[in-house]
């Protein structure tokens, strides 16, 4: 099979139009560039609530946070579960958010049916077929993550198993792959974003914040990805770093990214692209 037959719905061959996935007041692949904005887990009702309210107040429509956590260690904290999808939803609707949150087993689609309102497929579940195929079916938006180690054609391909069950509303997410390089937890491919905007008609955002491993060049990285054409940005935030359960190195304090938010609205009037 040639490339463009293995992800013949993804292609830009088959829709010259540009998918815009509209949930609510929010358009993802639209003019606006939108970030999606949280922690990497919900810890507590409390902690959610904290920072469902800081992003209310900074302008961000969309919260994420990790309810079941692919941890690569069973010792790790291994997330709140249903608790957590309930305590995500509960600040959401207090503050006005959409929520994002991952998937890990599609014994638990109904759950994410009632709680979320943007699905999410990990990397290391990108090419997990048998969830895809359920995942196919629903009619929910899907952010499906790059593989740390799959190429771009393999995920045209993933994201080609849900458009083909019928579910049309899929967001890619490049998130950084396993390279020799080892300064950074993976690498940003910023490539990635020209060549996925040339092959394919569905939106693309960038999680800076796994790629980097470290909250000091998630400002850099996202300001790279506004400029090389991405729809947006999954940023992992928390107002307790030290203490977080899980990735806390590289979550951006709320006043980094409230900076982050400025520095890319003075770009926003040099590329023309509103946010
Ligand atoms: C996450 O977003 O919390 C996550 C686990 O990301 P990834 O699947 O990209 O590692
Ligand atoms: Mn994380």
């Amino acid at each position: 099979m040639n490339k463009r037959e293995s992800y013949k719905l993804a292609s830009r061959d088959n829709s010259k139009k540009q998918t815009k996935i509209k949930i609510n007041d929010v358009i993802i692949g639209g003019e606006k560039f939108v970030i999606m904005a949280g922690p990497c887990s919900v810890e507590s009702r409390e902690q959610i609530q904290r920072l469902a309210k800081l992003l209310g107040k900074i302008n961000i429509k969309i919260i994420r946070g990790g309810a079941f956590k692919p941890r690569t260690s069973p010792y790790s904290f291994q997330g709140l579960e249903g608790d957590g999808l309930k305590y995500l939803r509960e600040a959401a609707d207090k503050y006005n958010l959409l929520v994002v949150s991952e998937i890990m087993d599609s014994k638990y689609i109904d759950l994410f049916l009632e709680y979320v309102d943007i699905i999410q497929v990990g990397a290391r579940n990108m090419q997990n077929f048998s969830l895809l195929k359920e995942l196919s079916k629903i009619k929910k938006p899907i952010l499906l993550k790059r593989g740390m180690g799959a190429t771009i054609e393999e995920l045209l391909s993933a994201a080609e198993y849900i458009l083909q069950g019928g579910n049309w509303q899929v967001i890619l997410c490049e998130r950084g792959i396993r390279t020799f390089e080892t300064s950074t937890r993976f690498t940003l491919d910023i490539s990635a974003i020209p060549v996925l905007k040339k092959l394919t008609h569905l939106p693309v955002i960038i999680d800076p914040s796994h790629a980097a491993g470290n909250r000091d060049i998630i400002p850099a990285l996202s300001k790279a990805a506004f400029v090389a054409g991405a729809d947006g940005l999954l940023i992992e935030v928390h107002d307790d770093p030290k203490n977080a359960l899980s990735d806390g190195a590289q979550a951006l304090l709320p006043r980094e990214l409230n900076n982050l938010i400025k520095d890319l609205k003075n770009i926003s009037a040099v590329i023309k692209r509103p946010l």
